[in-house]
């Protein structure tokens, strides 16, 4: 393997004694400890798994996780009545809605109704426009990890060619605000892109967040490049066990790419201590 291995455990373990340290300088200050409210509507079992992981860090960090648990066939109303009084809620710093939501509730609608000040998850329609605009904001914790690995591997970013597969709110779409914001030349490919291989062989950062297993090969990396793979991918093996892919061809991308990912222990982690980042940084701006 030629490339160097971004440890996104050991850069999301830095960044969380960060988060730490802010906290701690907060309750210093005489304020009670940042509160994040994670609201979980349904009991589907991977977001149950999100949550868990989620609440149990804001406890390492120190942040306190309220969380509020509404039974699946809940109504749309009430969970913006929630919503509201969250955003009311004087000792809530930040609001975080678990997607996805089930069928008859409108996530667009339920996302619109968080205060734009406490969307920590940066999804709210006020901070997408924001990011797009290059103004100060919260930003999505996926790609927000994304950027910081990339600085932290590459440097400065500015002028570099940067190719982001994928086009989703979540990942794609601000992911490539945040290379664009930094002066990288952006490419964003999605489902109708046509010779995907060849923009990838231009790309110095590449950063893949599909959900196809391995889709991206050795041969589409240019020697060198910087590769983030957000794909998260279970692949069943022949004999019937399983394991995490993401949408890069690991071993091959490796021998060519100048820096990479694994799946897991790369982009996952960071999206977790992002989100604690964002937590903390909502409660410094309340007075
Ligand atoms: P979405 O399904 O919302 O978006 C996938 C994107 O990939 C779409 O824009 C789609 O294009 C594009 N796409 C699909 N097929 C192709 C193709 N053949 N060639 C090029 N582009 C294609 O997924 P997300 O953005 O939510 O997530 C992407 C991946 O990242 C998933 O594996 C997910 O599990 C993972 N993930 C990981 C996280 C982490 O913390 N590590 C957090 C969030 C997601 P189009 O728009 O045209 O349909």
């Amino acid at each position: 393997m030629a490339a160097r291995l971004i440890d996104g455990r050991a850069h999301a373990a830095r960044l969380r004694e960060t988060v730490r340290a802010r906290v701690e300088a907060i309750r210093a200050a005489g304020q009670r400890a940042p509160a994040l409210a994670v609201v979980l509507v349904g009991a589907e079992p991977a977001s149950e798994v999100y949550v868990r992981s989620k609440t149990r860090a804001c406890a390492e960090a120190g942040i306190t996780a309220l969380e509020h648990r509404l039974p699946e066939s809940t109504p749309e109303a009430d969970l913006l009545d929630l919503v509201v009084r969250l955003n009311a809620d004087p000792g809530v710093d930040g609001i975080l809605v678990q997607l996805p939501l089930p069928p008859h509730m409108d996530a667009g609608a339920v996302i619109a109704a968080i205060d734009p000040a406490k969307d920590v998850d940066g999804f709210h329609p006020e901070n997408a426009g924001r990011l797009a605009s290059g103004l100060a904001g919260f930003v999505p914790c996926t790609p927000l990890g994304c950027l910081r690995l990339i600085e932290d591997t590459i440097g400065r970013i500015a002028g570099l060619d940067a190719l982001v597969i994928g086009r989703s709110t979540i990942v794609g779409r601000p992911m490539a605000s945040l290379l664009l914001n930094r002066s990288a030349t952006v490419t964003i490919a999605h489902s109708q892109t046509r010779n995907l291989a060849a923009l990838a062989r231009r790309a110095d950062i590449l950063v893949a967040a599909v959900g196809r297993p391995e889709m991206v090969r050795g041969d589409w990396i240019r020697p060198g490049a910087c590769v983030i793979d957000v794909g998260i991918n279970r692949r069943t093996l022949p004999d019937g066990r399983s394991r995490l892919v993401g949408d890069v061809a690991f071993a091959e991308a490796a021998e060519v790419a100048g820096a990479i990912t694994p799946v897991p222990g790369g982009v996952g982690p960071m999206t977790i201590a992002c989100l604690l980042e964002n937590t903390v940084r909502a409660a410094e701006r309340t007075p």
